[in-house]
């Protein structure tokens, strides 16, 4: 019998177009996003999933699933799945790291800046034509926060941290970093966690979520933060504690924040950092160019491919499954 797919979305790419040939695809076409209820039910008779990381399968829905043989998820993240109950039945979960390295870096950039120099702020006041109507320029007009010369901090070490150092140095700015596992990365120095809060100008969060990282910028910590500073996070939102944030922000003890992850997604419209005009926020674009969208999706599209052929997923979040 032929083996049957589910795609949970229309893909872009090339390779998405390949699997049809190897199996019987079924593809969401909406509107809008699968609800969860209808993932179990369309999953119900698939071999595999194409998924988002919107799509959230829970050891629940791995265990209602006898049928599945692998997950491909178009993420580097897989914070949306369980990969332990997936591990446990031997089912390969692929995923998408290298290709949105660069990219997720260039909005880390983005936010950053625009954080530093009040740029939504700024177009804000030209839109709404209060420049016009109060006439107003002075020396102090929309000042805002050096970044050459100013101290870098990065929470987490890996790709797109080091890919956000790279971006650091060249606009002068001395990089410092908390990694759990030491690596040795040119012009970052190593430091303890609590000094890279206590000395960092700018903190760009670049952890995945983990058991070990939810929550880990809590309270204590943001309280730590050197006064003044900007938190810019383009990892995951459950990293954050949000409410503590919003407070450091508009106690003005942070100077801004830029914020493209969220703790819940969609962010609900009374999330406190939504009211806040020295938070630049972004609806988790950190990938979000045609190019390496589509680069991500033909490689989620090529871990299924694999799996369907029998073979080793080219990009596994789990490899482990494939020693056994
Ligand atoms: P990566 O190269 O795998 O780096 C992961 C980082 O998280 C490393 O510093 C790693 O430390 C650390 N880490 C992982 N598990 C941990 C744990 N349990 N405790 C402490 N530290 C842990 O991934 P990346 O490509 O840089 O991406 C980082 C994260 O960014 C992704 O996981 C994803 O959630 C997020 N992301 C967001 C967007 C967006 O659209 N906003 C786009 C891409 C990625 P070690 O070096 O010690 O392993």
């Amino acid at each position: 019998m032929e083996k049957k797919v589910f795609v949970t979305h229309e893909l872009p790419g090339e390779v998405i177009h390949q699997l049809s040939g190897l199996c019987d695809v079924n593809v969401w076409l909406g509107p809008g996003l699968l609800p969860a209820s209808g993932l179990r039910e369309e999953l119900s008779d698939c071999d595999g999933v194409v998924c988002l990381l919107t799509d959230r399968i829970d050891r629940e829905l791995v265990e209602a699933l006898p049928g599945l043989r692998f997950v491909s998820s178009m993420s580097v993240g897989v914070d949306h799945i369980d990969v332990q109950a997936l591990t446990a039945r031997g089912i390969p979960l692929g995923h998408t790291p290298g290709v949105l390295v660069e990219t997720t870096a260039d909005t880390v950039f983005a936010l950053l800046l625009a954080a530093a120099r009040r740029v939504s702020e700024a177009d804000r006041f030209v839109r709404q034509g209060e420049w016009r109507r109060e006439n107003r320029w002075s020396p102090d007009f929309f000042t805002g926060k050096d970044v050459g010369g100013a101290t870098l901090g990065l929470v987490g070490l890996g790709e797109i941290g080091q890919a956000v150092a790279r971006r650091a140095q060249a606009f002068g700015m001395r990089v410092i970093a908390w990694n759990r596992t030491p690596k040795a990365v040119p012009g970052v120095r190593l430091q303890s966690l609590e000094s890279v809060l206590a000395e960092s100008d700018f903190l760009s969060v670049h952890l995945a979520l983990a058991p070990e990282t939810q929550g880990l910028l809590n309270t204590s910590r943001i309280a730590a933060m050197k006064p003044g500073a900007v938190l810019i996070n383009t990892a995951r939102g459950g990293i954050v504690d949000e409410q503590a944030l919003a407070e450091a922000l508009s106690s003005g003890r942070l100077y801004a924040a830029g914020i493209d992850v969220f703790a819940e997604e969609p962010v609900p419209v009374d999330n406190p950092l939504l009211s806040l005009p020295n938070v630049v926020l972004t609806p988790h674009i950190g990938s979000a160019t045609a190019r390496t969208r589509a680069r991500m999706a033909d490689i989620a599209a090529a871990n299924a491919i694999a799996a369907l052929r029998g073979e080793p997923m080219p990009h596994c979040a789990n490899p482990e499954v494939y020693a056994r």
